[in-house]
């Protein structure tokens, strides 16, 4: 029997993986019901199409890629994208797992674990294998004395007209956020938020001239560092538990995903799982693609959308930034973030 610490979308993508190499689970969820943490929901589809799981009945809108915008300048990168109907797909993942005969274990508050057991409030556990998939703030992390670094981001769900909507939309703009705010397509609704906090957020809708019934306030954690260990004896961490979430896109889904099928081919070498995990998801360029994102001023930022306004990413070629070596320190922040989204976009976003 596994026990997975957790049922979010991390614990229960795990699950299903586990259950389809034909293991047992048994979830521990502290709350009383399945339900979706703070997320924009946005995902790749080639990510989606590994869960053993049909998940298409939950894709609230498909889209063509993902727009990043300063201003009145954009530029584009094609992908097959999905915003999710998050919270009802994690429902029917744990009806699946239920009829499948393992268990979820509804208000089972996990307070620490050991090399043997899993403390609950009402008892311990003895576990053959455990899983920490409990979020950013996991208290699974703990065994391994892991501290965490976090971005905080809000968001609205708005009721909108969002026929003409076709990307996921990234804008960049100091006066709202010190990385990036957001607006993901759902069928009648979007998700809009950023980093940072709700006055900002509330004052880049007003800009961008965004009203609408609000259906949903969420704010959360997005551990955006990397975990030095997520692996020993017979414990393991999986998504923002093990904070393995992109800490440049700051997508935490399609990782959490890749983690699990990785976790189910390797669930008798735990060890195995943690160093093909890290060398998949913690490359160094992801972090410095970040800072250098969050180092430009408006300044910078106008200068180099100039030159690639309108441009699909995959057609930005080096010459198209020559005029800018008289900005030698552009230059070097230039290299870093394309890395960056090279390297985030060949496992997802
Ligand atoms: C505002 C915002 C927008 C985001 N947008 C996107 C996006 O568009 N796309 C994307 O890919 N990612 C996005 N993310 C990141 C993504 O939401 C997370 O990476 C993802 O939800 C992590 O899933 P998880 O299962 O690891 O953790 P969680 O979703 O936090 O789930 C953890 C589960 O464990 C349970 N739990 C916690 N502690 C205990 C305990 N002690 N005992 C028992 N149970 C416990 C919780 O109740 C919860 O059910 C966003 C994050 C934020 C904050």
């Amino acid at each position: 029997m596994i026990h997975i610490v957790g049922a979010g979308i991390a614990g229960l993508t795990a699950s299903l993986f586990l259950i389809e190499k034909g293991y047992e689970v048994e979830i521990l969820e502290k709350n009383e019901w399945i339900k979706s943490s703070a997320c924009a929901e946005g995902c790749n589809f080639s990510s989606l199409e590994l869960l053993p799981f049909n998940f298409k009945p939950f894709i609230s809108k498909k889209v063509d890629g993902i727009k990043l915008s300063f201003i009145d300048k954009y530029f584009y990168i094609k992908m097959d994208g999905v915003v999710l109907e998050r919270e009802r797909l994690m429902k029917k993942m744990a009806e699946e797992i239920v009829e499948k005969g393992s268990k979820i274990k509804f208000c089972e508050k996990v307070m620490k674990v050991d090399d043997e057991f899993i403390y609950t409030k009402s008892g311990k556990i003895k576990y053959d294998i455990c899983i920490g998939a409990d979020g950013p703030l996991s208290v699974t992390k703990n065994y391994f004395g892991n501290k965490y670094e976090y971005k905080i981001g809000c968001q609205y769900e708005i009721e909108y007209d969002t026929s003409n909507m076709n990307f996921l939309e990234i804008y960049f703009d100091k006066k709202f956020s010190s990385y990036y705010s957001w607006i993901f397509p759902k069928e009648n609704s979007i998700n809009a938020g950023l980093i940072g906090k709700f006055y900002k957020l509330n004052e880049f809708l007003r800009e961008r001239r965004i009203k609408g019934n609000i259906l949903k306030k969420q704010a959360g954690l997005i551990p955006c560092f990397f975990p030095r260990k997520i692996a020993h004896k017979k414990i393991a961490l999986i998504g923002d538990s093990a904070s393995i979430t992109n800490p440049f896109s700051l997508g935490g889904i399609s990782p959490a995903i890749h983690a699990g099928k990785i976790l189910s081919e390797n669930l008798e070498n735990l060890r195995e799982y943690e160093k093909k995990v890290i060398k998949k998801f913690c490359n160094p360029v992801l972090i410095k693609g970040r800072r250098a994102i969050e180092s430009l001023s408006n300044n910078e930022m106008e200068i180099l959308f100039k030159k690639i306004n309108g441009k699909e990413f995959h057609d930005i070629r080096m010459k198209d930034f020559i005029p800018l070596l008289i900005h030698p320190l552009l230059i070097g922040k230039v290299y870093y973030i394309s890395n960056a989204l090279i390297y985030s976009l060949k496992f997802g976003w």
